[in-house]
C-alpha cells in the first residue's frame, strides 16, 4: 500500500497525460509556453480571484508574496508553530522575524486568541513592527479566515494564506487560496493538486501586487527585458508542469469527492476510538492529510508498519523547536508541542478503496 498513490492516479489519466506531455516535448516551448498562461487563467477562475501568477514551487510563492508586500528586516510576521518549515523559513529568509503562534487542537490551524496575545506582546516588549500574518491551511483545511480578516484589518496587518496544502478546500462555498490579501500554493507531487516535479502559484485580486509579482518571479524585469528594475528570483513554472496540471485540474473535482469519501469512511470507523479530524460547519477540506491523534503513537505506527501500511508523522517538531530557529529563543507553544507528540497521518489519496480503508482502521483499533 502507498501513502499517496501517484501510480494509480497516472493510470487513471494516462492517455490524456501522455498526450499533453508529448505535445510540450514536440513544441520545444519549455519555458513560458502557452500552457503556463492557460493554466494561470484556469486556476484564477477555479479559485475565484483576479490574478494567478505561477512560479517554481510553494516556497518561492511565499517568498515572492512577502517580497511584494515589502516585508523585511525589523518586521514581525506571525505564523503557526505547527506547520511545514517553509511557512516560517521564508519569513526569516526575507529578513523579517517569524513569531510562532499556537494552533487549535481540533483544526490544527492558527489559534486567534494566542495570535492576539503574541501581537500585543510584540507591540509592548519589542522594537519589531508587526506586518503580516501567514495563516496555513494545514492538512487541507482552510484556517478561520472570518476571524483572521477581522483581526488583520483592525490592526492593518497583511494576511497571507499559505494554501500549499489547502488548494481545493472551501469556506461557505468560497475556495481556498482566495482568503489572503495574497495567497500561495504548491504543486509538489504529494499536495492535493500536484504536478510531476516542483511547482507553485500565487493568487491575488490586487492589480499592483500582481504586476509586481510577475516582475519579481523573473529577475525583477521591467517592461524592457534587459532593464531589470528591481532584484527578483528566477522562479517560473515549467511548461511541462503547466501541461500536467491542466490535465490534473480536469480530474480534480472527482478527486476531491473521492478524498472526502475516504475521510468520511475513516471517521466512521475510527470515531470514538482515536481523535479524528474536526471539520467545522461550512468548511470543506481537500484532505492533503488525514491526521489522527493517539497517545501511543509509536505502538500504533509499529502495528501499521508490520501490516505494510505506511503512516507519517507531520510534524514531529514545532517551528520553535527547529534548530534553525533556536537563536530566536521562542518558547514552544503548548498545543503545538502536544500535537507533535501525538499526530499520525494515514494513507490518503483519491484511489484508496473501501477495503483498504477498513484494513487500515482495523490495525489502528485492534490491540492484540
Ligand atoms: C509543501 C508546503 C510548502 C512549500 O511548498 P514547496 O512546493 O515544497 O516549496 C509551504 N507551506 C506548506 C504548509 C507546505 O505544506
Amino acid at each position: 500500500m502507498q501513502f499517496r498513490d501517484l501510480h494509480r492516479q497516472y493510470e487513471a489519466m494516462k492517455a490524456e497525460m501522455d498526450e499533453a506531455m508529448l505535445n510540450v516535448a514536440a513544441s520545444g516551448a519549455f519555458i513560458m509556453g502557452p500552457q503556463v498562461a492557460g493554466l494561470e487563467q484556469l486556476l484564477a477562475e477555479y479559485v475565484g480571484v483576479k490574478h494567478c501568477i505561477s512560479c517554481a514551487n510553494g516556497t518561492d510563492a511565499l517568498t515572492l508574496a512577502l517580497m511584494a508586500l515589502h516585508i523585511g528586516p525589523g518586521h514581525a510576521v506571525f505564523v503557526p508553530d505547527f506547520t511545514f518549515f517553509a511557512s516560517a523559513e521564508t519569513i526569516a529568509m526575507v529578513g523579517a522575524t517569524p513569531i510562532f503562534v499556537d494552533v487549535d487542537e481540533d483544526t490544527y490551524n492558527i489559534d486567534i486568541a494566542d495570535l492576539n496575545e503574541k501581537y500585543y506582546d510584540i507591540i509592548e516588549n519589542s522594537s519589531l513592527i508587526p506586518k503580516a500574518v501567514v495563516a496555513v491551511d494545514l492538512f487541507g483545511q482552510p484556517a478561520n479566515y472570518k476571524r483572521l480578516h477581522e483581526f488583520c484589518s483592525g490592526l492593518a496587518l497583511h494576511l497571507i494564506e499559505d494554501g500549499a496544502q489547502g488548494f481545493g478546500g472551501s469556506i461557505d462555498g468560497r475556495r481556498a487560496c482566495s482568503f489572503g490579501d495574497i495567497s500561495t500554493t504548491s504543486f509538489f507531487p504529494a499536495k492535493p493538486l500536484g504536478c510531476y516535479g516542483d511547482g507553485g502559484a500565487i493568487f491575488t485580486d490586487n492589480d499592483e501586487w500582481a504586476t509586481l509579482l510577475r516582475s519579481l518571479r523573473v529577475h525583477g524585469k521591467g517592461t524592457d527585458k534587459y532593464d531589470n528594475v528591481r532584484l527578483g528570483l528566477n522562479s517560473r513554472l515549467d511548461t511541462l508542469q503547466a501541461a500536467v496540471l491542466q490535465v490534473k485540474l480536469r480530474h480534480f473535482g472527482d478527486e476531491l469527492k473521492a478524498v472526502n469519501h475516504v475521510a468520511q469512511k475513516y471517521t466512521e470507523l475510527l470515531q470514538g476510538k482515536v481523535k479524528t479530524p474536526v471539520v467545522p460547519e461550512g468548511y470543506t477540506s481537500s484532505w492533503a492529510q488525514y491526521t489522527i491523534q493517539v497517545e501511543n503513537r509509536d505502538e500504533v505506527q509499529a502495528r501499521l508498519k508490520a501490516a505494510s501500511i505506511p503512516s507519517m508523522v507531520y510534524y514531529p517538531r514545532t517551528m520553535s523547536q527547529q534548530t534553525a530557529f533556536a537563536e530566536l529563543g521562542q518558547q514552544p507553544c503548548p498545543a503545538a508541542s502536544r500535537l507533535s507528540q501525538t499526530v499520525l497521518s494515514l494513507p490518503m489519496h483519491p484511489y484508496l478503496t473501501d477495503n483498504e480503508i477498513e484494513t487500515i482502521a482495523s490495525h489502528i483499533i485492534n490491540h492484540n
